[in-house]
């Protein structure tokens, strides 16, 4: 989608903390962390959320969590959370499918 933020920055229009790359998938460190290490993952291709994960672009989203646990072994991450907000309600202001990965210090349940 031409004016979605995720989108160009997965395409190198906007600048980020790359922490990998495919052809698939893109992910980079949040530009606010909310915890020591805090990085996005998300499909190149636009997806709005995880309300429109459907039968045909579910294989990206099982690769998307192939690459989570390759970029926290890389980066020596045992103990980390994964979280997707839907929907305004739940707390998603980009609306490009992304799975937060935060990691490094205590958690609480349940999330606010
Ligand atoms: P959401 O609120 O669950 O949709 O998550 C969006 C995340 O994107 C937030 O944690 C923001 O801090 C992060 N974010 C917004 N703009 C940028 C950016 O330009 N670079 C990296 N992270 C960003």
């Amino acid at each position: 989608m031409s004016d979605c933020l995720f989108c160009k920055i997965a395409a190198g229009e906007i600048p980020s903390n790359k922490v990998y790359e495919d052809e698939q998938v893109y992910a980079f460190y949040d530009i606010d962390p909310q915890a020591p290490t805090h990085f996005l993952v998300i499909p190149k291709a636009h997806i709005g959320s995880c309300g429109e994960i459907n039968g045909e672009n579910a294989p990206v989203v099982a690769h998307i969590f192939e690459v989570i646990s390759k970029v926290t072994h890389d980066l020596g991450i045992t103990d980390f959370r994964v979280v997707s907000n839907c929907g305004e309600q739940a707390g998603q202001s980009v609306h490009h499918l992304h799975f937060h990965v935060l990691a490094g210090r205590d958690m609480t349940w349940p999330p606010g």
